[in-house]
């Protein structure tokens, strides 16, 4: 089975609904953000809206899993939350209006099934505020499976280069190209061999992980050198791309309860699978994307380069 058309359609909508964050981020200076979290607001209900039109269009049958929903912009009080986001999103379609947006962005409000599409509209969004990293990330599921990921990085940078897309498409490998313009590149994970990418990458935010296990954890599997610390999925596209040999996510001894979101691992796990490495919760169980949004019988994330996976895997049991 082919995902052609799913593909393109796919990776132009999160280009597109890159630009629109790349607007937001721009227009509003830094000292503003960090004390009004509204912009953020403004650019995931945009890249929400963006996403869901194009896909929707394409697809009417497939039912969108997407973060975010419209039902507080559609009250008195969020008029001009709504008029805003409707600007940006006429940059990027310009017979939109505010009544359209609004039913965009709802139409991410379907279910988990056999078939779906699953989105975070803006991944990372701590990483947004502080200028730092943040994903536009999408995935096609099917049965169960990931079956395509496209996540769009507009502030990462390989080399000279800032913004990339990455996509996988399941058994075809995986991708990534400048949002410039130019050519896929095929990715590969790093080999234990090469020591000077031999790290890891774990979130900014102490919160969403255990720092201090996933530091021991890293030296049990040979690392020596200290994390990179990264916000959202671009975590994926950086192990995929071979800068790094493993990603550790694990639960926050503050929130032990925590379950993760299909949305915030979807995308960024099939990247990394199709690039070579492998993806797991802490236990060694493939995450589970086909029974919730929420992946309830999965503890923390592990991706790696595949080769280290199993003592990494069992460096967590003892
Ligand atoms: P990151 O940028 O990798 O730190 O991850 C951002 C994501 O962390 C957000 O999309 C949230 O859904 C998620 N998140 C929020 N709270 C927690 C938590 N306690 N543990 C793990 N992830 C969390
Ligand atoms: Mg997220």
């Amino acid at each position: 089975m082919s995902y052609q058309i799913e593909k393109e359609v796919a990776i132009s909508a999160v280009i597109e609904a890159g630009k629109l964050c790349e607007n937001v981020r721009q227009n509003i200076p830094p000292a503003l953000e960090k004390q009004d979290k509204s912009p953020v607001t403004v650019a995931d209900f945009g890249s929400q809206a963006i996403i869901c039109k194009a896909l929707k269009e394409a697809f009417p049958d497939i039912p969108i899993v997407g973060e975010e929903d419209a039902t507080e912009l559609r009250q008195e009080i969020s008029q001009d939350t709504i008029s805003k986001i409707t600007q940006y999103v006429e940059k990027i379609i310009p017979s939109a209006t505010t009544k359209n947006v609004l039913d965009w962005i709802d139409y991410g409000n379907g279910k988990v099934c056999r078939k779906f599409w699953t989105l975070d509209p803006i991944d990372g969004t701590k990483g947004f505020l502080r200028q730092d990293q943040y994903a536009i990330a999408l995935a096609l599921i099917e049965d169960g499976e990931v079956k395509l990921g496209i996540m769009g990085c507009p502030a990462l940078s390989f080399g000279e280069e800032t913004g990339y897309i990455f996509v996988a498409e399941r058994g075809k490998g995986s991708y990534k190209m400048p949002l410039s313009g130019g050519e896929f590149t095929k990715l590969q994970v790093v080999s234990e061999e090469d020591v000077s990418r031999f790290r890891f990458v774990e979130s900014v935010e102490a919160s969403h992980g255990d720092q201090i296990q996933q530091n021991a954890i890293a030296k049990a599997v040979g690392i020596t050198t200290d994390s990179v610390r990264v916000d959202s999925q671009a975590k994926y596209g950086i192990v995929a791309s071979g800068e790094a040999a493993l990603y550790l996510r694990l639960p926050s001894p503050k929130y032990p309860n925590y379950r993760e979101n299909i949305w915030d691992h979807a995308a960024g796990a099939i990247i990394v699978e199709e690039a070579g490495g492998k993806v797991t919760d802490m236990d060694g169980k493939p995450l589970n994307f086909r029974d919730n949004e929420k992946m309830l019988d999965n503890r923390g994330v592990v991706a790696s380069n595949g080769a280290i996976h199993e003592k990494a895997l069992q460096a967590l049991k003892d």
